[in-house]
C-alpha cells in the first residue's frame, strides 16, 4: 500500500469509543445526581412525617386537657365531647399524613390502637361523669386513662426520634451525594479535557511524523521497499525510480514514484551471481528477524553494491509485506579497498609492502607445510643507492626504484610476492620450491635483469645488488627466523662483493656484530672516535722522510684500537665510506698544515675507495678542504688502488682527471694485486706506483716475487712514475729494493704506522744516513704503537 493513504485514513475505532466513553460518562453522572436529588427527598418527607407527628401529639395532648377539665368539672361535658370529637379526627388526620412519608405503618397501626384504647377510656370516664359516677370516674382515670396516655406518649416520644434520625441521616447523605457528583464532574471534565488534548498532539504528531518520514523517503537515496516473498514490489520510494527507471525517466518526481504503473522486479535487477543469495534473504525474513547482506544491484547507472535488509511486516496492517532496507555503499567500500591497499602496498612502487609480505610469507608457509614443499625468500638491498640519490636528488632516485620494482617483478612468476620492504631493499617471496638451488637461480636472474642501465630522464644509471637467499626447512621454519637469516645472507653477500649468498649458520654472529658496528661507526665519525696514524715513506736515495702515509683508526670506547679492515668494508657498504673520507682528508690537511707551519712541510697521503672515484662532487670537497686548510695541492697525495679504478674505469679516470687538475698527485696503491696491466694505467694521470706488500714481503724468500717486483720498478720508471715498496718489513728487503733502484720504502721495518706526535718524535730522533748505506738507523720499531 502505498504510503500516501494513510494520510486520509480516519481512526474510525477512535470515534466508537469516544462515544462510548462519552455515553458511559453521563449515565453515570445522571444516576449520581438522580440519587442524590432522591436522598434530598426522602430526608423532606421524614421531616414532613415528624411534623405530623409532632402534630397529633399534639392534638393527643390536647385530648388529655380536655379529660382533666371534664374530670375537674371546669367544662361542660358535651362541649368536651365535641372538642374530643374534633381532636380525634385532626389526630387521624396526621397520622394518615405521615405515614406516606415514612412513618412505618407497623408504628402508624401501634399508635392508632393505642389512642383508640385511649379514647374508649376517657369516652368511658366522661360517661360515667355524665352519669355522676364520678367516684367511679375518678379510679378509672387514675388506674386507666393516666397509664394510657403514658404509654402513648412514651411511644410517640421514641417514634418521633427516630423519625428525625433518619431525617438528618438521609440529609447528610444527599449533602455527601452532591460533594460526589461535583467531585466527579471536575474529574469527568478534567480527564476529557486532557484526552481531548493528548488526541490533538498525537494527530498532530502523526501529521508532521508523516510528512517527514514522506521527505526522507523522497530525498533518500536509500532504497525502500514493500515486496512479496518473490520479490514482487508493490511499494517502491523514488530512489527505487530513480536508480531502476530508463534514462529517458530519470526525471520522475516524487509523487509519480509513489503510484508505481506496474510492479517493479526488483530481484531482476540485482546481479545474477547475487541472485540466489538475494532470493534466500526474502524467504528466510521472519516477524522480528530481519535478514541482511550486501548484493550488487545493476540499474541505469551501472552496478552499486547495496547492504540489503529485509524485514516480514506483514502481520503489520499499514505495511502487509516485507519491507526492504537497501544502502549503496559502493564508495565505502572502494574507499575501503583502497584504505587496505594503501596498508598493504608500498605508496612509491605500488608493490606489496613489509605488512603484505609477512602476511603472505605465513600463508605460504602453512601452504608448503601441507603441501610438502619449500618456501624461498630473497632479500635484496640495492648497491651504492644512496649515491644516487646524493648525486641525482630523490626525485631521481624515486623514479629509479620504482623501475626496478617493475623490472625485478617480471622477472618473476605470477605466484611469487615480491614487496618493497623501504629503502632500497626489496624482497621476494617464492613459492612451491623444492631445493636451495631454485632460490638461488631466481636470485640471479634477478641480478641479471637489473644488469642493462636504467634510463631516468635523460641519465643512465646502472645498478649492482646483493641478495641474499633462505629456504623454508632448511633455514628455518617461521617467517621471522627465515628473514632474519634472509638479512644476514644479503649483509654477507654484500661484504663478499658476490651478488648472491645463500645462508649459512657462520655468518651470523659475524654479520650481527657488523650490523652493531655500522651505527657505532656513525656514531664515531661525528664523535671524533677516528684518529690517524702516520707512517713516512723514505726516500732509498737519501734516507729522507719524503712523505706520510695518513692510516685511519678508530679508537672504540669498548673494544680498543681498531683497524681498517675492521670497518672499511662496513663504512662502504653502508654509504659511510665517503664521510669517512671526508673525516680523514680534513684531519690529514690540517696535520700537513700543522707541519709546514712547523717549517717541515710534508708530502700527505691520503687512502681512497671505489666509492670515492664515483662521488662526482668528490674533487669539489678535496679542492674546498685543501682551501680550507691553505695547504698546496702538491703536498697532497691520494692512493687508489687499482681494483677500485677497475669497477669503473671511465669515470675513474674523469675522477682522477679533475683531482690532477687541481695540482693533486696520485698514487696507484697495491699495484700487482690485481693483475691489471700496466698499459691500462698509462692514460691515467698517475705519479707513483705502490708495489703490493705480499710481493715485497715474499720477494726475499721466492725469487719469482723479487722479479716482479723488479721488472715492475723498470715498467713504472719507463712510465716516469716514483716506485714505491710497500711491507718492507727487514733490512734484507731493503737491500733487495736498493739493488733494483726502487725509489721509495715503507714498512715496520723502518717505521710502524704511528700517531702524529709520535711520529714528530720519531723525526726528531733518526740521524739521517743514506738507506741503500748498511748503517742506516734502525727504525724504533719497538717503540711505535702502530701495527
Ligand atoms: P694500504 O693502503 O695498503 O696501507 C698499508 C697497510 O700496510 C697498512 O695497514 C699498514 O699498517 C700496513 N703495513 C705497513 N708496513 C707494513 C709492513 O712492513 N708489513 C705489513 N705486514 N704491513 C705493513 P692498515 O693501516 O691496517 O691499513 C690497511 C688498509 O686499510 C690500507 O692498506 C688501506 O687500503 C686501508 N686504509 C687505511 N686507512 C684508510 C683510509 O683512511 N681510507 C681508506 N679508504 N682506506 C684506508
Ligand atoms: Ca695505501
Ligand atoms: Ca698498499
Amino acid at each position: 500500500m502505498p504510503v500516501g493513504e494513510t494520510r486520509n485514513r480516519l481512526p474510525r475505532h477512535h470515534v466508537g469509543k469516544k462515544l462510548l466513553t462519552v455515553l458511559l460518562t453521563l449515565l453515570f453522572f445522571g444516576l449520581s445526581m438522580a440519587i442524590t436529588l432522591n436522598l434530598k427527598h426522602v430526608g423532606e418527607d421524614r421531616a414532613r412525617a415528624q411534623n405530623h407527628l409532632q402534630s397529633f401529639i399534639t392534638e393527643v395532648t390536647v385530648q388529655e386537657g380536655f379529660e382533666y377539665q371534664a374530670i375537674g368539672g371546669r367544662s361542660p361535658l358535651q362541649e368536651v365531647r365535641e372538642e374530643l370529637a374534633a381532636s380525634r379526627r385532626r389526630a387521624g388526620d396526621h397520622l394518615a399524613e405521615a405515614v406516606p412519608r415514612g412513618l412505618p405503618a407497623g408504628v402508624a397501626d401501634q399508635l392508632a390502637e393505642l389512642t383508640n384504647r385511649y379514647s374508649r377510656i376517657v369516652d368511658e370516664e366522661v360517661r360515667l361523669l355524665s352519669l355522676g359516677q364520678n367516684e367511679a370516674a375518678m379510679e378509672l382515670d387514675e388506674t386507666q386513662v393516666d397509664p394510657t396516655f403514658d404509654e402513648v406518649s412514651t411511644l410517640l416520644a421514641s417514634t418521633s426520634a427516630q423519625l428525625e434520625i433518619q431525617a438528618r441521616n438521609t440529609q447528610s447523605l444527599s449533602d455527601v451525594g452532591v460533594l460526589l457528583t461535583m467531585l466527579l464532574s471536575l474529574i469527568v471534565v478534567s480527564v476529557v479535557q486532557s484526552r481531548r488534548r493528548r488526541e490533538e498532539v498525537r494527530n498532530q504528531t502523526e501529521r508532521e511524523g508523516e510528512a517527514r518520514y514522506r521527505t526522507l523517503i523522497d530525498q533518500s537515496s536509500d532504497l525502500v521497499m514493500v515486496l512479496d516473498r518473490t520479490g514482487r514490489a508493490d511499494f517502491a520510494s523514488p530512489s527505487v525510480e530513480r536508480l531502476l527507471a530508463p534514462v529517458d525517466q530519470g526525471h520522475l518526481d516524487a509523487v509519480e514514484a509513489f503510484a508505481i504503473p506496474s510492479p517493479i522486479d526488483f530481484v531482476a535487477a540485482v546481479d545474477p551471481l547475487d541472485r540466489a543469495r538475494f532470493s534466500t534473504a526474502l524467504q528466510t525474513a521472519a516477524p522480528g528477524s530481519a535478514s541482511s547482506g550486501e548484493f550488487r544491484v545493476t540499474g541505469r547507472h551501472g552496478t552499486s553494491t547495496f547492504q540489503v535488509s529485509v524485514q516480514d511486516l506483514t502481520a503489520e496492517p499499514s505495511v502487509g509485506g516485507l519491507v526492504l532496507n537497501a544502502h549503496d555503499v559502493t564508495e565505502r567500500l572502494a574507499l575501503q579497498s583502497e584504505m587496505e591497499h594503501r596498508a598493504l602496498h608500498d605508496a612509491l612502487t605500488g608493490l606489496p609492502n613489509r605488512a603484505l609480505l609477512a602476511d603472505r610469507f605465513d600463508q605460504a608457509l602453512r601452504g608448503a607445510e601441507r603441501a610438502g614443499t619449500r618456501v624461498g625468500l630473497l632479500l635484496l638491498d640495492l648497491d651504492r643507492f644512496k649515491e644516487v640519490n646524493d648525486t641525482f636528488g630523490h626525485h631521481h632516485g624515486d623514479l629509479l626504484l620504482c623501475q626496478i620494482g617493475l623490472r625485478l617483478a617480471g622477472a618473476l612468476r605470477g605466484v611469487d610476492t615480491i614487496a618493497r620492504l623501504g629503502g632500497d631493499e626489496f624482497a621476494v617471496l617464492l613459492r612451491d620450491v623444492h631445493r636451495l638451488e631454485d632460490a638461488t637461480k631466481v636470485a640471479t636472474a634477478l641480478l641479471a635483469a637489473l644488469t642493462s642501465p636504467f634510463h631516468i630522464e635523460g641519465v643512465e644509471m646502472d645498478v649492482e645488488a646483493s641478495v641474499g637467499v633462505v629456504i623454508s626447512g632448511e633455514h628455518g621454519h617461521d617467517a621471522i627466523t627465515l628473514m632474519q637469516r634472509a638479512d644476514v645472507a644479503m649483509y654477507a653477500a654484500k661484504a663478499q662483493h658476490v651478488g648472491v649468498f645463500a645462508y649459512e649458520p657462520g655468518v651470523d654472529g659475524h654479520s650481527a656484530t657488523k650490523l652493531a658496528m655500522a651505527g657505532e661507526l656513525r656514531r664515531a665519525l661525528e664523535g671524533n672516535e677516528l684518529v690517524l696514524y702516520y707512517q713516512p715513506k723514505v726516500s732509498m736515495d737519501t734516507a729522507e722522510v719524503v712523505g706520510v702515509e695518513a692510516l685511519v683508526r678508530w679508537q672504540h670506547p669498548e673494544r680498543g684500537l681498531l683497524f681498517p679492515d675492521d670497518f672499511i668494508p662496513l663504512a662502504e657498504n653502508t654509504g659511510l665510506i665517503n664521510p669517512l673520507t671526508a673525516y680523514v682528508l680534513d684531519a690529514a690537511l690540517a696535520r700537513a698544515r700543522a707541519w709546514l707551519d712547523a717549517g717541515r712541510p710534508l708530502q700527505v697521503a691520503v687512502n681512497l675507495s671505489a666509492r670515492n672515484l664515483h662521488d662526482e662532487r668528490f674533487a669539489e670537497l678535496v679542492a674546498r678542504l685543501l682551501a680550507a686548510h691553505g695547504v698546496p695541492a702538491a703536498l697532497l697525495q691520494l692512493e687508489v688502488t687499482e681494483s677500485a679504478i677497475m669497477i669503473d674505469p671511465v669515470r675513474a679516470r674523469a675522477m682522477l682527471g679533475q683531482l690532477s687538475a687541481l695540482g693533486v698527485r696520485i698514487s696507484i696503491d697495491d699495484f700487482g694485486a690485481g693483475y691489471t696491466s700496466l698499459g691500462q694505467l698509462t692514460t691515467m694521470p698517475i705519479s707513483e706506483l705502490k708495489i703490493d706488500r705480499s710481493f715485497v714481503m715474499m720477494m726475499t724468500q721466492d725469487p719469482s716475487n723479487a722479479l716482479i717486483v723488479s721488472s715492475v720498478v723498470d715498467l713504472g720508471h719507463n712510465l716516469g712514475l716514483t716506485l714505491v715498496a710497500e711491507g718492507v718489513e727487514t733490512e734484507e728487503a731493503l737491500t733487495a729494493l736498493a739493488g733494483m733502484d726502487c725509489d721509495v720504502a715503507q714498512g715496520y721495518h723502518l717505521c710502524r704506522p704511528i700517531p702524529a706526535e709520535a711520529f714528530d718524535i720519531w723525526c726528531a730522533g733518526r740521524t739521517i744516513t743514506p738507506m741503500t748505506s748498511r748503517e742506516h738507523p734502525s727504525a724504533p720499531v719497538g717503540s711505535s704503537p702502530g701495527g
